[in-house]
């Protein structure tokens, strides 16, 4: 068994555990990251990809709409590259309590978001297939974010500055001596061995697993995992992120993000963070939602759906009526003042737009606990390198591939993911699956759903890392696993005969299924569970 010493052992490689770790690593601290799988593997990777202005806690929440306005005004300065400028509206419709607008504004106005009501003519000259019913229509500040981008973005900085960042090694149980953390005992999943890691400092920042990761040293962290199920439609009906103006619910937001647009979201409570259903319902909901924004969308090709699951801090049952109303601002547990167990912190909550805000928190306090005096530069020093400090364009990968000449070496068309991007990831990547350098490439994500582009893929990873055969064939099955599991809810016309191709490609034509190798590898995907597995009964 290998042993480890570091100072801070951060747990959890999402935009929580991401940003502390460059935090802790910017502020000269000696630390390691575990991540169970590829980072962004979590919550931060199903997301809906919104940059909250805070406009939409603005009447609810004025401390989460004050964090998230401050928060997205930092992040459009440190990481311009992992966000797209698209702006927000937030627009009333039929369907929505007039009277909620001015409350919505006044809300803004408090929490020192940029509001401005333009002319409906003026909102359908920018956004064409919005509802002309429509009767008001606000402007803020949102944007959306590439949390894949980011996360990594996070990591190399973190690097740079003398951090280690594990990714597929799983905390099987922190280490105890008497009322102190000391540590966690690691599985590293590629080399399927144990890994101990002394720390002086443990922070847990596993998302919807932190009470399981604190559970393992008797400590409870309740947490509500809130599942919220997104619509991804085939293409970008929409430019701007449009929200409807009315006390949140299911199916409100539309999300331009990057070739698609996604509705979402619903939040329904789930037991377990890693095996739930997306239920018919949800999409049917979206769906419906979503045709009150853009008419006629709920006939338009859905492309696939997926979901995540909300790590929502639960104080006490008695303070909450419904999922909604739990507290979405990040909460910091210090298990020392909290439960008489020194050496660790929870951080748990928040949203991905104030990641950076809850790792400066958790940093402070860890800084606190070992008597250092060093100041947060998060907030100050840009992650973005000279290169790339312009907000992300949507046309940016086509005039690339324009301006390098490089349609031939196109590996997947779709997102128009080179051969030298998809090289890059798998020589000098930490890819250990051909789901990670979608990731980090996009690789598979667009309208064929790798129908072309996976075969190509694995025949550069073989090519490249010569793994035995029988390796290839299992990575190959379960690339294609993940990507039927968000296709399989929601199949239904053209993505269905799209797939029906894919389908006469790898198990007809390929033969996919009977090649050597396991069914599926450990690193593999965990499929939803079906409807009648979870358990619940909808009437709708
Ligand atoms: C449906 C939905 C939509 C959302 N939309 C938005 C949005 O548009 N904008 C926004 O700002 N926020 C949004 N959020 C909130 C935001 O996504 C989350 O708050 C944020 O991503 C949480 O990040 P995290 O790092 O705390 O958790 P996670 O990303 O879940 O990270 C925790 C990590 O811990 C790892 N882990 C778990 N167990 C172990 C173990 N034993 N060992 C090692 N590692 C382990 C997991 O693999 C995971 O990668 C949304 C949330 C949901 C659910």
């Amino acid at each position: 068994m290998r042993q480890v010493e570091t100072q801070v052992l951060v747990i959890g490689g999402g935009a929580t555990g991401t940003g502390i770790i460059r935090d802790l690593a910017m502020r000269g601290l000696d630390a390691i990251l575990v991540e169970k799988r590829d980072l962004a593997h979590g919550t931060t990777g199903r997301y809906h990809g919104l940059l909250h202005s805070g406009g939409r806690y603005a009447v609810k929440d004025p401390q989460a709409a004050a964090e998230c306005i401050q928060e997205n005004q930092i992040l459009r300065r440190i990481m311009p590259h992992c966000i797209e400028d698209t702006g927000g509206f937030f627009v009333t419709t039929p369907w929505d309590a007039p009277d909620y607008s001015d409350e919505f504004v006044a809300g803004c106005q408090q929490a020192h978001i940029p509001v401005e009501e333009i002319s409906i003519g003026h909102m359908l000259r920018q956004e064409p297939f919005l509802n002309p019913k429509i009767s008001r229509c606000f402007r803020v500040p949102d944007g959306t974010a590439d949390s894949f981008l980011a996360a990594r973005a996070n990591v190399e900085s973190a690097r740079q500055h003398g951090a280690q960042v594990w990714t597929y090694h799983q905390v099987i149980n922190l280490l105890k001596q008497g009322d102190r953390i000391v540590g966690a005992r690691c599985h590293d999943l590629v080399n399927d061995e144990q890994v101990t890691v002394h720390a002086q400092m443990v922070v847990n920042a596993a998302g919807a697993w932190a009470g399981l990761i604190a559970a393992t040293a008797g400590l409870q962290v309740p947490v509500r995992c809130g599942k919220g199920t997104m619509v991804a439609m085939h293409h970008r009906l929409v430019g701007t992120v449009v929200n409807r103006c009315r006390p949140s619910a299911d199916g409100d937001v539309i999300v331009p993000t990057h070739t698609v647009a996604v509705i979402g979201t619903t939040d329904e409570k789930v037991d377990d963070p890693e095996r739930f259903a997306v239920e018919p319902w949800e999409i049917r909901l979206m769906l419906e939602e979503g045709d009150r924004l853009v008419p006629g969308i709920k006939d338009m090709r859905v492309l696939r759906v997926w979901a995540g699951v909300r790590p929502l801090y639960e104080a006490s049952p008695a303070e909450t009526t419904s999922d909604r109303d739990v507290r979405r601002s990040h909460m910091l547990l210090d298990h020392e003042t909290r439960d008489g167990m020194v050496g660790m912190v929870t951080m748990i909550g928040g949203k991905w737009t104030t990641y950076r805000l809850m790792a400066q928190e958790t940093v402070d306090r860890v800084c606190e606990k070992l008597g250092c005096d060093r100041t947060c530069r998060t907030h100050l020093e840009s992650i973005s390198d000279a290169e790339s400090a312009y907000y992300h364009r949507l046309a940016a990968p086509l005039a690339r591939v324009e301006d390098e000449a490089t349609y031939s070496q196109l590996v997947c068309e779709c997102e128009l993911a080179t051969r030298e991007q998809i090289e890059r990831a798998i020589v000098e990547g930490e890819a250990r699956t051909i789901d990670d350098i979608r990731r980090d490439t996009r690789l598979g994500m667009g309208t064929c759903q790798g129908g072309f582009c996976t075969y190509r893929a694995v025949g550069l990873w073989h090519q490249l890392r010569r793994p035995p055969v029988a390796e290839t064939n299992v990575a190959l099955r379960d690339f294609l696993q993940e990507r039927w599991k968000g296709l399989l809810p929601a199949l239904a016309g053209q993505q269905m005969r799209q797939e029906r191709f894919n389908e006469m490609i790898y198990l007809n034509l390929l033969n996919a299924d009977h090649l050597v190798g396991e069914q599926a590898s450990r690193l593999g995907c965990v499929m939803y569970e079906t409807e009648a597995a979870s358990g619940e009964v909808h009437e709708d």
